[in-house]
């Protein structure tokens, strides 16, 4: 990637003070100080629930894990703002959602206790709560490519750390983010892993992944450089 100057993005971070998982601040961290050392500014606007946030603009959005607990907190607060989050998506700005944010991204979760939570459906993807913990490494082969580039990427291989017990089903508006090489993944069974629309990425790799992943990393900074 090239130095840039004077450029700016808007971040959106979901609930940092509930869906942070396994250091996934991390992810922020890692973006903020990839665009610093390029001479990127970066705006941080932070989601709380019941409080105000203006996302016009917003080119990358990020949330995190959490346990079932925090997902049921934040899942109300998230639904009324999905329209506007479904919006930005479908207008180009870059997301990454991990693990308890992806399952919410997509249109369900029912939780292991058997409560319905309702997601915002950025991805047609549906999630069930299990009685057996999904717990490891992970190394998956991912497909990025930015929304309307020409070429394919070749294969990206990334690393991370999963832990869900959640079962997480595509429907065909959504493809998986990859193939699972060593691991569990979306339906347990080291098949595939995570998901894609435009430029959204969901996925339950912890790490927290995008410092494990410069790479991944800097797919989203330059697809939110171009939003
Ligand atoms: N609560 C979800 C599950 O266990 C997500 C957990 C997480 O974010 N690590 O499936």
């Amino acid at each position: 990637m090239h130095r840039t100057r004077s450029r700016r993005l808007t971040i959106a971070h979901l609930y940092p003070e509930a869906m942070d998982l396994y250091g996934d601040i991390g992810n922020l961290l890692a973006l903020r100080r990839r665009c610093d050392w390029r001479g990127i500014a970066t705006d941080v606007v932070e989601v709380r629930v019941g409080e105000p946030a203006n996302l016009d603009g917003v080119d990358l959005v990020l949330m995190g894990g959490g346990q079932d607990t925090a997902q049921s907190y934040v899942a109300a607060d998230l639904v009324q703002r999905g329209p506007e989050l479904r919006d930005l998506v479908e207008g180009g700005t870059a997301a990454l959602v991990v693990c308890g944010g992806f399952q919410l991204f997509g249109t369900s979760f029912i939780t292991a206790a058997g409560e319905t939570i309702a997601g915002i459906g950025v991805f047609d993807a549906r999630t069930r709560g299990g009685h057996r913990r999904i717990v490891g490494n992970i190394t998956i082969d991912a497909t990025v490519q930015r929304d309307g580039a020409a070429h394919a990427q070749p294969p990206l291989r990334l690393v991370g750390f999963e832990n869900h017990s959640g079962i997480t089903r595509l429907g065909p508006r959504t493809k998986p983010l990859g193939c699972v090489a060593r691991g569990a993944g979306n339906l347990g069974d080291g098949s595939v892993e995570g998901a894609v629309y435009r430029n959204a990425i969901g996925t339950y790799l912890h790490g927290p992944l995008l410092p494990k992943n410069p790479r991944l990393a800097d797919h989203l900074i330059v697809c939110a450089l171009a939003h």
